[in-house]
C-alpha cells in the first residue's frame, strides 16, 4: 500500500502540513479553492516563522520596528526593539500563501486549484475516505465534479471549516474582525514606515483592541469584538476611524474586509484519521489574535506526527498516532493559551483597566518580555528581580484597573 493524504485548504496551515509530507516522500494532495486568496488578514508575523519556515526576504513588504500603544484617553506608549537585527514582519497573505503552497507543490505535493464539498467520514477501519470536491482546473469558471479516496485528511481550511463540520468537530467561540485597507499620502504614510500602532478603548472594542498596521503600499484599519458584538462592528470600526482621524484623513478606501477568528480550540481535533490544524483546529491566541505562526506550525507538527507513524508511507496512521500531535501540541503552547486568554479577560474588559495597561507597557522590562515571547515564542525567564517588579506592577495595574484603589 502507499499512504494517500489530502491537504484541504492551501493556507500557512494547509501549505506547512503539505511541505512536511511531501519532502517526506507521502502521496499528498494539496486542495486550494483560490490561488489567489487574499485572506483578509493584517499580515503580521514573528521574526521566528522567518527562520523557521526559510521565508525568503521578499515576502516582508515591511519591517516594523515601532509599536505604539494609545489608550483610551489617547496616551500614548511608545515601545521600540532596540536590536538593529530584530522586526516584526509585515507580509501580503496573497504572496505568503503563494509561496508557502507553491514550495509544497515543488516538493512533490499535488496542488489541487479546487473547492472540497463534503467528506464521507464512516468509522469504517482502514477503507478509504472520499472526498467530494469541483476542480477549476478544468471546465471553466463552474469547474468540473470530482472526488478522490485517501487514508488521511489534514483539516486546515480555516474558520469555516467543512472538514471540522465533516468531522462534526463541535463548535467554538468566535471574534469578529472588521478591517478598511486605507490608501493614504505618501507624507502620513512615512509615519508608518516601520511602526504599528494598537488602540484600546470602549469606543474601539469592548473586548480586544483596534489597529493601524502598515502594509505593502498602504495601511490596514481595524478593530475586532466577541462575536456576541458582532452587530456594534460598524460603529467600533468608526470609533478606530475617528482616533486615527489625524493620521489616516484624506485616504482612499481600497478594500473592506471581515471575517471570523476562533477564540478557542475546536473540542474534538482530531477524529478518526483527520486531523485539524490552523485556524480549522481554532489556533489564534487571545489578546495578540495572532494566528498566522501558529496555523503553520500546527500544519508543519501535525504532518509531522502524520510521517512519523507512516513507516515512509506503508502504514496508515490511526486516530491515536495523530493524537500525538495534539498532545505535543497542548504541552508547547497550552500555556501561552492560558495566559493570553487570561490577560485579554483581565486588561481588555474596561476603560481603566485598559489605562493601567498601556501604563504597565511604559516599563522597559515589560516591553522586552512581551517583544521577546512575540518574536520568538519562547518566553525567556526574567531574573527575579525583573520577575519580581513586573509581578508587583502587574498587581498594582490590575487594582487600579478593576477600580479597587483610586
Ligand atoms: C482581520 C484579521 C486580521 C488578522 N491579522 C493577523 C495578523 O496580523 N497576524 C496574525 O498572525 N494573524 C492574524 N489574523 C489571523 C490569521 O489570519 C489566521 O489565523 C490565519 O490565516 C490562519 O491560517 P490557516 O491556514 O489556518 O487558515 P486560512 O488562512 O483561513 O487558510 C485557509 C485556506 O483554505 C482555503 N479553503 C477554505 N475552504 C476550502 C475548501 N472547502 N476547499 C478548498 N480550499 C478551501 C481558503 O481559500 C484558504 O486559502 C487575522 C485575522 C483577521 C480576520
Amino acid at each position: 500500500m502507499t499512504l494517500r493524504v489530502a491537504v484541504v485548504g492551501g493556507g500557512p496551515a494547509g501549505a506547512s502540513a503539505a511541505e512536511t509530507l511531501a519532502k517526506a516522500g507521502i502521496e499528498t494532495y494539496l486542495f486550494e479553492r483560490k490561488l489567489d486568496n487574499c485572506k483578509p488578514c493584517g499580515g503580521a508575523i514573528p521574526l521566528c516563522m522567518v527562520s523557521e519556515f526559510a521565508l525568503p526576504s521578499e515576502i516582508i513588504d515591511r519591517r516594523v520596528r515601532r509599536m505604539k500603544m494609545i489608550s483610551p484617553s489617547d496616551r500614548e506608549v511608545d515601545i521600540a526593539l532596540d536590536n538593529p537585527e530584530e522586526y516584526i514582519g509585515m507580509c501580503r497573505r496573497e504572496v505568503l500563501d503563494a509561496f508557502l503552497r507553491n514550495r509544497a507543490a515543488q516538493l512533490g505535493a499535488q496542488l489541487i486549484n479546487g473547492r472540497v464539498l463534503d467528506i464521507a467520514i464512516r468509522d469504517n477501519g482502514n477503507q478509504p475516505y472520499t472526498l467530494h470536491y469541483t476542480d477549476f482546473s478544468a471546465g471553466g469558471p463552474t469547474g468540473i465534479k470530482k472526488s478522490l479516496e485517501v487514508d488521511v485528511i489534514v483539516g486546515a481550511d480555516g474558520a469555516n471549516s467543512v472538514v471540522a463540520e465533516a468531522i462534526d468537530a463541535g463548535s467554538y467561540n468566535y471574534a469578529i474582525a472588521f478591517q478598511e485597507r486605507i490608501r493614504i499620502s505618501p507624507d502620513k504614510m512615512k509615519h508608518y514606515e516601520d511602526l504599528a500602532e494598537m488602540y484600546v478603548g470602549d469606543d474601539v472594542s469592548p473586548d480586544f483592541y483596534a489597529w493601524v498596521f502598515p502594509k505593502y503600499d498602504h495601511v490596514a484599519v481595524g478593530t475586532g469584538t466577541m462575536h456576541v458584538n458582532q452587530k456594534k462592528i460598524k460603529g467600533l470600526q468608526a470609533g478606530i476611524r475617528e482616533r486615527a482621524k489625524a493620521r489616516i484623513e484624506g485616504g482612499e478606501v481600497i478594500k473592506i474586509e471581515a471575517h471570523p477568528i476562533p477564540e478557542h480550540p475546536r473540542p474534538r481535533r482530531v477524529v478518526g484519521r483527520v486531523a485539524l490544524v490552523g485556524d480549522a483546529a481554532g489556533y489564534v491566541t487571545k489578546s495578540s489574535g495572532e494566528g498566522i505562526y501558529f496555523a503553520a506550525k500546527s500544519g508543519r507538527m501535525c504532518a509531522e506526527a502524520i510521517v512519523e507513524f507512516a513507516n515512509g508511507g506503508q502504514r496508515i496512521p490511526t486516530s491515536n498516532d495523530l493524537k500525538v500531535y495534539i498532545k505535543r501540541w497542548d504541552r508547547q503552547y497550552g500555556l501561552t493559551y492560558t495566559v493570553l486568554d487570561v490577560l485579554q479577560r483581565v486588561f481588555y474588559n474596561s476603560n481603566a483597566a485598559r489605562e493601567a495597561f498601556v501604563e504597565m507597557c511604559a516599563d522597559k522590562d515589560v516591553q522586552k518580555l512581551t517583544f521577546d515571547s512575540y518574536l520568538y515564542k519562547t518566553v525567556v525567564p526574567a531574573n527575579p528581580l525583573v520577575q519580581l517588579k513586573i509581578t508587583a506592577k502587574t498587581i498594582g495595574s490590575l487594582l487600579r484597573g478593576s477600580a479597587l484603589v483610586p
